[in-house]
């Protein structure tokens, strides 16, 4: 796979860009806004992470004729059968401190050793012409019972690898190590990439 030096990423996602910034530096890449917003141009409509994520980067990179990155990713349950997974943005809401809530909520009553998660990511890189390659990360931990820390996005401050600290509570570095995001863009870039086509 080439690996360009610029590319626009498909996402107006704060968390997401700040970490993704971080992410490719090592592999010499330098991240550009996207301008229409990729919530213009794209819905997510499908029903896996890398339909959603491929939907994302494909259409931005035809459409703007760049490079693009996109990642769709999710938390899985255990103790609800994989819920929310892919709709993990729209679980119950578009707010993601809603369905931050709603996981505890319905996870009340589950004692610690059933509160078995995962994060799962798929980063799709597409070409101007159609073409991409993706790569998948995830990453094992659970369900804390209640939030804890300050850093981070979505469901970081319930979700905890080791156990005792929040995703929220850990540096970018130690993050970055561990994530699914982390480890999906190690792979794409690290020459573990799958290619696709259109
Ligand atoms: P996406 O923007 O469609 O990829 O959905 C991301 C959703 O999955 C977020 O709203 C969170 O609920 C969850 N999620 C995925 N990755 C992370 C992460 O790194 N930290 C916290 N929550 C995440």
């Amino acid at each position: 796979m080439p690996i360009p030096q610029q590319m626009t990423l498909a996402s107006h996602n704060r968390g997401k860009w700040a970490e993704f910034m971080r992410l490719v530096e090592p592999f010499g890449v330098t991240l550009t806004v996207p301008e229409p917003s990729p919530s213009d141009l794209v819905e997510e409509t499908g029903s896996t992470y890398l339909e959603n994520a491929r939907l994302k980067a494909v259409t931005m990179a035809r459409t703007l004729g760049v490079w693009t990155l996109a990642d769709d990713s999710g938390v899985e349950v255990d103790a609800l059968g994989g819920l929310p997974g892919v709709q993990s943005a729209r679980f119950v809401s578009d707010d993601p401190w809603e369905n931050t809530r709603e996981i505890l909520l319905r996870l009340m009553e589950v004692p610690w050793p059933r509160r078995t998660a995962r994060m799962v990511a798929v980063v799709v890189l597409a070409a101007p012409d159609g073409r991409y390659w993706w790569a998948e990360g995830r990453v094992e931990g659970r369900i804390l019972l209640w939030p804890r820390g300050t850093r981070g996005f979505g469901v970081d401050p319930i979700f905890s690898v080791d156990g005792v600290r929040s995703l929220a509570e850990v540096d970018d570095a130690e993050k970055d190590a561990c994530s699914h995001r982390g480890e999906a863009v190690r792979r794409l870039f690290g020459g573990h990439a799958i290619p696709g086509a259109e």
